[in-house]
């Protein structure tokens, strides 16, 4: 028999195996992602060039439910694929935009995970024959995701704004910039004090697309 991934939708045979604890997926996608892995952490320059979209992709088409834990590591996740795909961020720096998501816990929102996750699986990059193939299917497959996630983008990058802005890294001038420009739209519409303490509480209260309406 076979039955749909409950993150990615692949369809696989069934299998009986372990999942992961909060990315919900069948257990016949979680073992072929391990596979994934496993092929990626064998090969060194591969690693470096695709493991950061990877483990992205993988997490943001297996959201799960909206628990603590998911919510922190879809957003994380998220911010991490804006970094690198329309930023050009390099991993090292969207793994620290992951690791300050970790920190400051508690301030992200659930996203409604959208109906369809894209036509590009982790099944897809399974598939690959050689490490080639393997580094175009994972960044055609990064790049489906975030398209899929696409009714979310804005409230992703006004994230990513707000925890780069804390990280020193040669992106962080592009970042600051960024929140920069946001804080310059909210006070040129709302020149008042109200809006000046919002602006001082950014840091202290969960991050939301409402507030950049206020
Ligand atoms: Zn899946």
């Amino acid at each position: 028999m076979s039955s749909p991934c409950i993150g990615c939708g692949v369809i696989l045979n069934d299998l009986d195996g372990p999942t992961h604890g909060y990315m919900e997926s069948s257990p016949a996608c979680w073992s072929t992602y391990s596979e994934v892995l496993a092929r990626e952490y064998s090969d060194r320059a591969l690693f470096e060039r695709v493991h950061r979209l990877t483990v992205d992709s993988y997490a943001a088409q297996h959201p799960g439910r909206a628990s603590a834990q998911s919510i922190q590591s879809v957003a994380g996740h998220l911010m991490s694929l804006c970094a690198v795909l329309e930023d050009g961020a390099s991993s090292e720096w969207a793994t620290k935009v992951i690791r300050e998501a970790v920190r400051i816990k508690g301030r992200f929102t659930w996203l409604q995970p959208p109906r369809s996750m894209g036509s590009i699986t982790v099944v897809n990059v399974w598939r690959a024959k050689g490490p080639a193939e393997h580094e175009k299917r994972v960044r055609d497959w990064a790049s489906s995701v975030w398209a899929a996630w696409s009714q979310h983008h804005s409230t992703i990058r006004f994230w990513l704004s707000s925890v780069g802005g804390s990280i020193t890294a040669p992106n962080y001038r592009i970042r600051r910039l960024r929140l920069s420009r946001l804080l310059l739209v909210q006070e040129s519409r709302h020149p008042s004090p109200r809006i000046i303490s919002t602006l001082a509480s950014l840091h202290d209260r969960p991050f939301t697309e409402q507030r950049l309406r206020r």
